[in-house]
């Protein structure tokens, strides 16, 4: 019989024991030539939204007053929307791209593209209401009267402006940063609305689809697709592996100072595909809890019929799990991240963790091989703050590999020091997990050591 895993207590051993072994699935393996020809689709279909818009004025009606104003607005609305769809998909949590970038890098990706949009969609609003104040010898304020009055889908198109314009606002780094994360979600749920509700005017009003049933048909059917995406994979497929693993809490546990471990107990866990160092978005059905979904990355691969995730309290989310009573319903979302072995490109790595970013690196250990040899670094101010330790240690003696704890203050273990411990960094990746400020200064002093950028693996606990 196999050694029981260090992750179970006492009594979870005995249950455990009298289980027959578990083959253990991984998350599929990313194939960013997937994402090559989703890229590619989404090139085409830009390509033939600017076709259509550039083709949608004869020469005479260019030439007309308000034409190329006209043009201009048909233009800007046409992209902005299709790029917002592009950024619709990025957060869909499409799961063969998302394994490709990450969640973290989908949502980079989102908000480099998110002035895009913005700007796009406010020119066309207001080109177009010159175009028709010129056609019309209108003013301004009179022409947007004219058209809530007077056009069919342009009222509901208005509201979903203000919307959409009330999202772009508040989505303003600066002004982000003072909301509450579940009060930022919360607006920016209100973007599907203005989407939804400005819907109608395009295809009915937009010269590109008015006498163009085809163009119809492929704009309506790319957003309905859009749509059912979102909602299967944000939505649907959370419920139904929710509903599936069934998930509740067990018990808790201390692990270190403010630090605790939840394990859960589900049924069916042995059909959980997941790999090392990747997290679950957990929603704990408890009073002031239920709302609010956290990330919180695996601590040890699925031993069913538990799972575990260990927490550092930083704040109301955080600290309420470490009280969660037995018993307690969890819905997940998820697996999520490519922060795991598929990404390494050497047969020998590096783990650096600064604090809790150890549960990423104690589960990511486990995908490694007998004979991998890695070497390990756990960064923490004392070792009272530091989880799992024995855990780990007990991991990197099963593989061969080198066990380092380095404690201190930031200014007594800089990162540039963190680095000049990892050995063979040349011939090695290097996977990086823990805080913000942690991870981006290991990045950084790594690549002042020349690491190449495709060796560096990292996740942030934080968004
Ligand atoms: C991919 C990933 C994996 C993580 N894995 C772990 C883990 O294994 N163990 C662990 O202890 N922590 C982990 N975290 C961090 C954890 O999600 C946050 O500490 C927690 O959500 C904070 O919520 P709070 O209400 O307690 O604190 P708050 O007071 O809301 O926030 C404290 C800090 O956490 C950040 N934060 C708050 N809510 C979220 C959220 N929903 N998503 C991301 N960041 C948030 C805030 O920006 C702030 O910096 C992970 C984060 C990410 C992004």
């Amino acid at each position: 019989m196999t050694a029981m895993p260090p992750t179970l207590q006492r009594g979870e051993r005995r249950r455990e024991a009298a289980a027959p072994p578990v083959a253990r699935r991984r998350s599929p393996a990313p194939r960013p030539r997937q994402v090559d020809v989703a890229l590619l689709v989404v090139a085409l279909g830009g390509g033939a939204t600017v076709g259509s818009a550039l083709i949608s004025e004869t020469a005479s009606q260019l030439r007309a007053a308000g034409g190329v104003a006209m043009l201009l607005g048909n233009l800007t609305g046409l992209v902005g929307t299709y790029l917002a769809l592009v950024m619709f998909l990025l957060v869909s949590r499409l799961p063969f791209v998302e394994r490709v970038l990450g969640q973290d890098g989908l949502l980079r990706w989102h908000r480099k593209l998110s002035p895009w949009p913005i700007s796009l969609i406010v020119a066309h609003a207001i080109l177009l209401t010159v175009a028709y104040a010129q056609a019309t010898h209108n003013g301004f304020l009179r022409q947007v009267g004219q058209f809530v009055s007077g056009y069919p889908g342009m009222l509901t198109a208005f509201v979903g402006f203000g919307l959409f314009v009330a999202v772009a606002v508040v989505s303003i780094y600066s002004i982000r940063r003072r909301l509450r994360r579940e009060t930022w979600w919360a607006v920016h749920l209100a973007m599907y609305a203005a989407f939804a509700l400005a819907f109608a005017h395009e295809v009915v009003l937009g010269p590109s689809f008015v006498g163009h049933p085809v163009a119809q048909v492929l704009w309506s059917a790319a957003w309905a697709a859009t749509a059912g995406l979102v909602i299967a994979f944000r939505f649907g497929l959370p419920l139904v592996r929710s509903l599936r693993y069934g998930l509740r809490v067990d018990h808790t546990r201390e692990e270190a100072n403010g630090v605790t471990s939840i394990v859960l107990r589900g049924r069916n866990l042995e059909r959980l595909a997941v790999s090392g160092g990747q997290f679950f978005e957990w929603r704990f059905l408890a009073r002031k809890m239920w709302w609010q979904a956290h990330p919180y990355t695996l601590s040890a691969r699925p031993q069913p019929p538990f799972l575990r995730l260990t927490v550092q309290a930083v704040g109301d989310h955080s600290s309420a799990v470490a009280t969660l009573p037995k018993g307690t319903r969890v819905l997940l979302e998820g697996p999520y991240g490519a922060f795991t072995t598929y990404a390494k490109r050497h047969p020998r790595v590096a783990i650096v963790a600064g604090g809790v970013g150890v549960t990423a690196a104690r589960a990511l250990l486990e995908d490694l091989g007998e004979h991998s040899e890695p070497f390990v670094l756990l960064r923490a101010r004392t070792e009272a703050d530091l989880p799992l330790v024995e855990e780990v240690r007990k991991l990197v003696e099963d593989r061969r590999g080198t066990l380092k704890v380095v404690t201190g203050t930031r200014r007594e273990v800089p990162a540039d020091k963190v680095a000049a411990l990892l050995p063979e960094l040349r011939r090695r990746d290097v996977f990086v997990s823990g805080s913000e400020d942690f991870v981006t200064a290991v990045r950084a002093a790594l690549a002042k050591r020349r690491v190449p950028l495709s060796a560096i693996h990292w996740e942030e606990y934080a968004l």
